[in-house]
C-alpha cells in the first residue's frame, strides 16, 4: 500500500472479479458470458484488419459503430456513445455527473462494481433494498431523492436476481427522480421478445435517462471490451467532449463491435438458444428442489434446498471444474447464480448437482 494515495482510495476496497481460469475444459458458469460464439462476421472483420491500419489513431467517436447502432436501434447516431466496455460508461457517468460526496443510489442487491466506482469519486452508495420477490419498493425514487442522489443505477433485467422491471416502472422512476437514471441493460438481449420490452422510446421523453448496453453478454464478446450508452445528445455531450479518454475505444474493437451488432440474425439466434436452455435448466433445478425465480437474463438465481449449504455446493462444483457464483451477502447466501451454458455444460452441472444435493445433509 502506498502512502501517496488519496485518503478515500486508501480507505476503499477494490472490485472482486469472478474467477477467469485459463483451462478451456472448465465449465464456466460464473460470469454470465455467452455460451455460443460471436457472429462469423466478427471473425471476417478481424481477418480484414491489417497492422498497418493501427499506425494511425482510430476514429475518435467510433462513427462507423454509431451508424450501425443508429440503424439497429432506430435512433440518430449522436444518441450513442461507444465505451471501453459498459464499465467505462459507468465510470464516466460517476465522474461526470456526481459531485464528490454526493450519493449514488441503487438497489440491494445490485452490480457490485457501482459502489467501487462511486468510492473512487469519494461518493457513498445508498443501497435501497428490494422487497419480497425482488420487487422495487414503491418509495424507491423518494428514498433516492431524500438522500439527494445525483445518479441512480438500476440493472434491468436485474442482476443478480434475473427479475425484469417493466417499461412503465422505468418511466415512472425517470419522472420521479431528481437526478440521473442509468438503466443498466447489460442483459436486456435475453428478455423474451414476447414481453415487447423496450426502453428506447422513453429516451425522447426523459433528459435524465441513460441506457447502458454491452457487447460482452448478448454478442459473446466479453474479451473485446466494448459497450455503449444511449441517451439524448445533450446528456452524452460532456462525457464525449470532456471526461472520456480522447481515443477511448480502439480501432479493432470498433470494427468488431460494428460487425457483431450488424448481424442481428446471428445474435438473436443465440439469444433464442439461451432462452430455451434457461427454461430447461430452471425446470431441472426445480425438480432437484431448488427455488428458481423467473429469469429474464442469461443466468438463474437458484435457492438451494433447505438442507444444502450453497457456499459448500459452490466449492464442490469447483472441485468438479464447474464454476458458479456465490454471494456471501445476508439474505442471498443460500443461493447460487448460475450462468446458462451450452446444453452439454448444463447437463454436466445438473448431474453434479443431483449427486451433491442427494448426499448433502
Ligand atoms: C456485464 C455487465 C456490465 C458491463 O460489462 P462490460 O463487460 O464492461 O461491458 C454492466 N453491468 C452489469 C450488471 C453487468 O453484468
Amino acid at each position: 500500500m502506498s502512502s501517496y494515495e488519496r485518503s478515500n482510495i486508501r480507505a476503499m476496497r477494490g472490485y472482486t472479479w469472478g474467477e477467469q481460469p485459463e483451462d478451456p475444459r472448465t465449465i464456466k458458469l460464473n460470469t454470465n458470458e455467452n455460451p455460443y460464439p460471436a457472429s462469423p462476421a466478427v471473425a471476417a472483420a478481424l481477418g480484414a484488419l491489417s497492422v498497418e491500419q493501427l499506425r494511425r489513431y482510430p476514429p475518435p467517436l467510433a462513427d462507423g459503430f454509431r451508424e450501425v447502432a443508429a440503424r439497429v436501434h432506430g435512433l440518430p447516431a449522436d444518441w450513442f456513445m461507444a465505451t471501453n466496455g459498459g464499465d467505462e460508461l459507468l465510470r464516466l457517468l460517476i465522474t461526470t455527473f456526481l459531485e464528490p460526496g454526493q450519493p449514488l443510489a441503487t438497489t440491494a442487491p445490485s452490480y457490485s462494481l457501482y459502489p467501487v466506482l462511486a468510492a473512487v469519486q469519494n461518493c457513498p452508495t445508498l443501497d435501497i433494498p428490494l422487497e419480497d420477490a425482488f420487487e422495487l419498493p414503491e418509495t424507491f425514487a423518494e428514498q433516492a431523492n431524500a438522500a439527494a442522489a445525483g445518479l441512480t443505477c438500476i440493472v434491468n433485467p436485474h442482476a443478480p436476481t434475473g427479475r425484469l422491471f417493466s417499461v412503465a416502472q422505468i418511466d415512472t422512476l425517470a419522472n420521479r427522480l431528481d437526478g440521473l437514471l442509468l438503466v443498466d441493460e447489460a442483459y436486456v438481449d435475453f428478455v423474451d421478445p414476447e414481453h415487447a420490452h423496450s426502453t428506447l422510446p422513453l429516451l425522447e421523453r426523459h433528459d435524465n435517462l441513460v441506457l447502458l448496453r454491452t457487447l460482452s453478454k448478448g454478442y459473446a464478446l466479453a474479451g473485446l471490451r466494448f459497450g455503449y450508452g444511449i441517451a439524448q445528445p445533450s446528456l452524452l455531450e460532456p462525457m464525449i467532449t470532456k471526461t472520456r479518454d480522447s481515443y477511448n475505444v480502439d480501432l479493432i474493437s470498433q470494427k468488431l463491435a460494428a460487425a457483431a451488432l450488424a448481424d442481428q440474425d446471428w445474435a438473436q439466434d443465440n439469444w433464442r438458444k439461451v432462452r430455451a436452455e434457461r427454461a430447461r435448466l430452471a425446470n431441472a433445478l426445480r425438480r432437484l428442489g431448488c427455488e428458481v425465480p423467473e429469469s429474464h437474463s442469461n443466468f438463474l438465481f437458484a435457492r438451494m434446498p433447505g438442507h444444502v449449504d450453497a457456499a459448500a455446493t459452490k466449492q464442490a462444483l469447483q472441485a468438479a471444474s464447474i464454476l458458479v457464483r456465490h454471494f456471501a451477502t445476508r439474505g442471498l447466501s443460500d443461493r447460487l447464480r448460475i450462468s446458462i451454458g451450452t446444453p452439454a455444460e448444463n447437463d454436466t452441472l445438473l448431474q453434479q448437482l443431483e449427486q451433491l444435493l442427494a448426499t448433502d445433509g
